[in-house]
């Protein structure tokens, strides 16, 4: 093995004996959690090395990273998950790629990323992001919508050619009432999505965790973790 892949290796196992030991503490099943592996900021040769390690779920947050690096890996079983704040001039090039976009926060990209799906005859999941830390705007810091508007996002994907409601996402709020309390955060996501399976119930997925918090993620019950520092390095550059 090359030294880049005996490093990944060596982390993706870690990683994979920390969702373990959660899924036990939590006394669920393995199973019940998908570990998607961050790749931002790190290039194509790494997400290779990544599929041929098994992982089968990348996720990027950068159209003009991704894009490049998605067209790179075209030939790889890869699913890719795009959770960046997105802009509409960006939906054309990510529906071209992105099987699940986790950052689904406002009804004017759910109408972009509808026309471009159909347009590029795909079907695209989507995830509402959830923002915890909403101000006055009902909008958050990093993207996402406040609570009170996930309803109405989401019948409206759930209504758009071309998207599949496949459920919530949340990143840990810095700021608010929940700041520093990741695992009340990701409980209250979950208590979200339980809400929101009873006019969605194949909406199913809860996407929750980073490399610090991967662990209150999985005893709140999310169902897929984000990872990226913990596999990949801590990044050269922000991202
Ligand atoms: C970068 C990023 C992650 C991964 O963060 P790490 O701390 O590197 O594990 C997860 N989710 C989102 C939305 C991100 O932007």
């Amino acid at each position: 093995m090359t030294d880049r892949k005996t490093e990944l290796a060596a982390n993706l196992a870690k990683v994979e004996e920390r969702i373990t030991a959660a899924c036990v503490a939590a006394g669920r099943a393995r199973e019940e959690v998908t570990l998607i592996v961050v790749t931002k900021t790190y290039p194509a040769s790494d997400v290779r090395i990544l599929s041929d390690l098994g992982v089968r779920h990348v996720a990027e947050n950068r159209d003009q990273d991704a894009a490049p690096k998605a067209a790179a890996c075209a030939d790889l079983p890869l699913k890719w998950h795009f959770v960046g704040q997105l802009q509409t001039n960006k939906v054309r090039s990510v529906v071209g790629y992105a099987d699940v976009v986790q950052s689904v926060d406002r009804s004017r990209l759910v109408t972009a990323l509808s026309k471009e799906a159909v347009r590029a005859e795909r079907e695209v999941g989507c995830l509402i992001q959830v923002a915890f830390d909403a101000g006055a705007s009902g909008r958050g810091d990093r993207g996402g919508v406040a609570p009170e508007g996930i309803e109405e996002l989401a019948d409206l994907v759930a209504r758009a050619p071309g998207l599949r409601l496949d459920g919530l996402m949340t990143v840990a709020p810095l700021t608010g009432e929940y700041a520093g309390r990741e695992q009340a955060a990701f409980e209250r996501l979950v208590v979200l999505s339980t809400d929101l399976r009873r006019a969605h119930p194949t909406a199913t997925m809860v996407s929750a965790g980073m490399s610090a918090d991967l662990e209150q993620a999985v005893a709140a019950g999310a169902t897929h973790v984000r990872v990226g520092t913990a596999v990949l390095g801590v990044r050269p550059r922000l991202g």
